[in-house]
């Protein structure tokens, strides 16, 4: 058992020392480059091949042909594993990670999201 002189010397000592946690979420994580959050996907420079959907341990990618050399990327938020596979199996680069990791949503329907068009605006969540 601490006795009771120590633990105000431990109390005064605390109070000055920088805490250990952080105030997320009111202060963001700067996340390191190495994170593999949420997959982004570059309709443009897919092929179709499929590769990624091969690869993939947890089927949580559907790669859905829409036109001609047209291609769109459904995922399952809730499948992915974060893995990265998919990204490493990709063989024209149109896979990437990117720091996003707040994906926890209430409605699992908003847990599948369809990438098309352009990639800066393409997130659509499926209704
Ligand atoms: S990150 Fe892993 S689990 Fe998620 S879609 Fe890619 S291969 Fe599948
Ligand atoms: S591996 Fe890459 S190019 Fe092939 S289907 Fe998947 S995203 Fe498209």
């Amino acid at each position: 058992m601490i006795k009771p002189g120590k633990m105000v010397r431990q109390v005064v000592s605390s109070t000055f020392k920088k805490p250990a946690t952080t105030r997320y979420p009111f202060i963001k994580f700067e996340m390191p480059k190495t994170f593999r959050g949420k997959i982004k996907f570059y309709p443009e420079k897919c092929t179709g091949c499929k590769l990624c959907m091969r690869d993939c341990p947890s089927n949580a990618i559907n790669i859905i042909k829409v036109g001609d050399k047209k291609f769109e990327a459904e995922f399952r938020l809730d499948k992915c594993l974060y893995c990265s596979q998919c990204v490493d199996s990709c063989p024209k680069g149109a896979l990437e990670t990117t720091n996003e990791f707040e994906l926890a949503q209430l409605d699992n329907k908003k847990l599948k999201v369809t990438f098309h068009g352009k990639p800066e605006n393409t997130i659509k969540e499926e209704a």
